[in-house]
């Protein structure tokens, strides 16, 4: 069996692999691949399909799925699976870190102090104390980013369209109910029609106060032109985000160089401890379907 490992995983990973044949990084080899192992980077459409003529299994280390068309690849026979659980305390901690660098001015500090100034007295900081934090998605990231929120004495509500009510927040029936009060907003849905620009000038017209905005959900779950106008004009206190419409984003992004946009190179999942807990999932998944003989 050829495995071919297509992006970037643990280092280990390709040695625990051999249990089960032959491991390689060479793409050119696809078309003898039984199992390919992606994460976003590699795009799995219809082309790519048609061109793994051996492909069985293809496992996407993370949790969306949307660089894979899952329903042409099953069409072909070929089982898609995702490590949905491994990720969840890595991006939640990202989210977080934008969360308690924002108000704390980390990056401002940092950058004034490397070009030579000294802005005690402008760098005037808020706490995280006593704020208001929604959170849009309440699902696995997302609930340990409530986790957090709560020790630090945020108050949490959130909107979820397929939760009611959870112990970790104060689910709201609507978004706009959801954001309205607000003083942080993070933002945790995968990209479907639904969710793809959900973050607009329609929604932000909802806000009664100034939010800053965390994303590590998608970047395309926000409309960049809405949230670079909403910047400039006082409707959003901030933007943190580590996802964008493309890795990397265009150059002409909107959101390139406007002031209080705070950005990270979709670096989420890309803990150490993570890329361990992924492997160690695609392991058991390739493990599993070996013993039930479907692979
Ligand atoms: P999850 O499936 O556990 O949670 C997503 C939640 O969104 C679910 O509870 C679902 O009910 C909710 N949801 C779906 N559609 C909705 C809608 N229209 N309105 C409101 N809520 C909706 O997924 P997760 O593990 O928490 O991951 C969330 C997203 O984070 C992923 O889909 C992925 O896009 C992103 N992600 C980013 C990184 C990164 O590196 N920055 C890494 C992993 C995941």
């Amino acid at each position: 069996m050829l495995i071919l490992i297509s992006d970037a995983f643990d280092t280990g990973l390709s040695d625990k692999l051999v249990d089960f044949g032959e491991v390689t990084d060479d793409k050119s080899r696809l078309a003898d691949a039984e199992i390919v192992l992606v994460r976003s980077k590699t795009k799995c459409d219809r082309d790519y399909i048609d061109n793994a003529k051996n492909l069985k299994l293809i496992i996407r280390g993370g949790v969306g799925i949307d660089n894979i068309d899952k329903e042409y690849a099953e069409s072909k026979g070929i089982i898609v699976r995702n490590t949905p659980k491994a990720s969840s305390i890595a991006v939640a901690e990202l989210a977080f870190a934008h969360m308690i660098s924002v108000p704390n001015r980390i990056v401002e500090g940092h950058t004034s102090m490397a070009e030579g100034k000294w802005i005690k007295k402008e760098l005037k900081r808020t706490e995280l104390y006593g704020k208001t934090l929604c959170l849009i998605g309440l699902g696995n990231i997302s609930k340990e980013v409530a986790k957090r929120a709560a020790v630090f004495g945020m108050k949490v509500v959130a909107y979820d369209k397929y939760v009611e009510n959870s112990d970790l927040a104060d689910v709201k029936k609507t978004l706009k109910e959801a954001v309205e009060d607000a003083d942080y907003i993070s933002m945790h849905v995968p990209l479907t029609p639904e969710t793809s620009g959900m973050m607009n000038k329609e929604l932000i017209s909802s806000f009664k106060k100034t939010p800053v905005i965390i994303n590590t959900g998608r970047g395309a779950c926000i409309e960049a032109e809405d949230i670079k106008k909403a910047l400039e004009g006082g409707k959003v206190k901030a933007y943190a985000t580590d996802v964008y419409p493309t890795d990397p984003p265009d150059d002409d992004c909107p959101l390139r160089n406007v002031k209080n946009v705070f950005m990270t190179p979709h670096i989420g999942a890309s803990s150490v401890e993570n890329l361990l807990r992924i492997g160690s999932e695609a392991h058991s998944i390739i493990e599993d379907l070996v013993k039930e003989g479907k692979i």
